[in-house]
């Protein structure tokens, strides 16, 4: 009896000493479990936050690539008419559809021959990337707005102005000034039969225009432009004398080498008008100054303006107003003597 309580007893201690490290060993074995448990509950969010926004990061940047693809492509293919064509464009004697200011004003005028000649050529300033945004004819229905625009981008531009006898759009030659643009002569009638009837008749229109502008705006201007340019069809055999009347009351003359066609074709779009205007900035050597109309009829110049300043910013270039340190561009060259 004692030998099978020595038994029984040996038996439960071999049984005790087994069990307890083997109990032990199972917590431990459990503990070990939740704590790995727990840091993978733990870190698994992080990892998977951080896998996130690197993908996330990688497609942003891809489709950043994508979109600069689509857009570089589709200036290529709409914008950039080729050298060839733009000679011809700027070569051809288009037809100026001119509303002018007034319903008097022979709605279709004969516009005038727009060339690269050599002294435009010379006038590019060839480490320029400066825009200058010209518009012609106003003010108009759309100057106000256009002014608007202008403002929300922070862009001053060049309005070559006419006398519109509207006299409702006359609060808009001073604003013109105001608001920091350039106000600039573009005749005070802009009847071609009129202001190039003669050299004197050419004298009178240009005082004209000067004085009312100071009138309205107590600004004298020194930059005019010619109505058709300075190489129109109707002063061939005397612009030189006119631009050296000009010259000699100390007031430069501007014409373009860029332009949104938005007076030869009214039908043009937004989209057009502004692949027009890309073409001839992306073409030139140089600075460029942009031709387009402040007149009722050009509406789409004026919804066509901000994706214009977009596209040149971001290719870049500096919008600018005419200024006294402007290198001029023009078609007919006057040396003086
Ligand atoms: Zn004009």
């Amino acid at each position: 009896m004692a030998d099978m309580e020595k038994e029984n007893k040996k038996i439960f201690e071999e049984n005790y000493e087994e069990k307890i490290p083997y109990n032990r060993k199972s917590v431990d074995r459990i503990k070990r479990a939740i704590l790995c448990m727990g840091a993978v509950l733990i870190a698994l969010p992080i990892y998977i936050g951080l896998y996130t926004m690197v993908k996330l990061n990688n497609l942003n940047d891809r489709v950043n690539d994508m979109e600069e693809k689509v857009v570089i492509e589709l200036n290529t293919s709409l914008m950039n008419p080729t050298g060839d064509q733009l000679k011809d464009k700027l070569s051809e004697n288009s037809l100026l559809l001119d509303s002018g200011v007034n319903g008097d004003i022979v709605k279709t005028e004969v516009a005038e021959k727009t060339y690269l000649g050599s002294s435009m050529e010379n006038t590019n300033v060839k480490n320029g990337k400066t825009v200058y945004l010209t518009f012609d004819d106003g003010p108009s229905e759309h100057t106000a707005e256009l002014l608007d625009v202008l403002k929300e981008y922070d862009v001053k531009a060049t309005f070559f102005v006419v006398c519109n006898p509207d006299k409702s759009t006359w609060p808009m030659y001073k604003r013109i000034v105001d608001e920091g643009h350039t106000l600039a002569m573009h005749s005070y009638s802009h009847k071609y039969e009129e202001i190039y009837a003669s050299e004197e008749a050419f004298i009178e229109d240009v005082n004209k225009i000067r004085d009312f502008l100071y009138e309205q705006t107590g600004v004298e201007c020194d930059f005019y432009r010619f109505p058709g340019g300075s190489s129109n069809s109707m002063t061939k055999s005397y612009v030189k004398d006119l631009i050296e009347y000009l010259d000699g009351q100390g007031i430069t003359y501007f014409d373009w080498n860029s332009l949104s066609e938005d007076a030869v074709n009214l039908s043009l779009s937004p989209e057009e008008l502004n692949a027009n205007i890309m073409g001839y900035v992306r073409a030139n050597a140089g600075n460029s100054t942009v031709l387009m109309h402040d007149i009722d009829a050009c509406e789409n110049t004026l919804t066509a303006l901000p994706a214009l300043i977009e596209t040149l910013r971001r290719e870049g270039y500096t919008l600018r107003p005419i200024d006294k340190n402007t290198v001029p561009v023009q078609h007919i060259s006057y040396n003086k003597e």
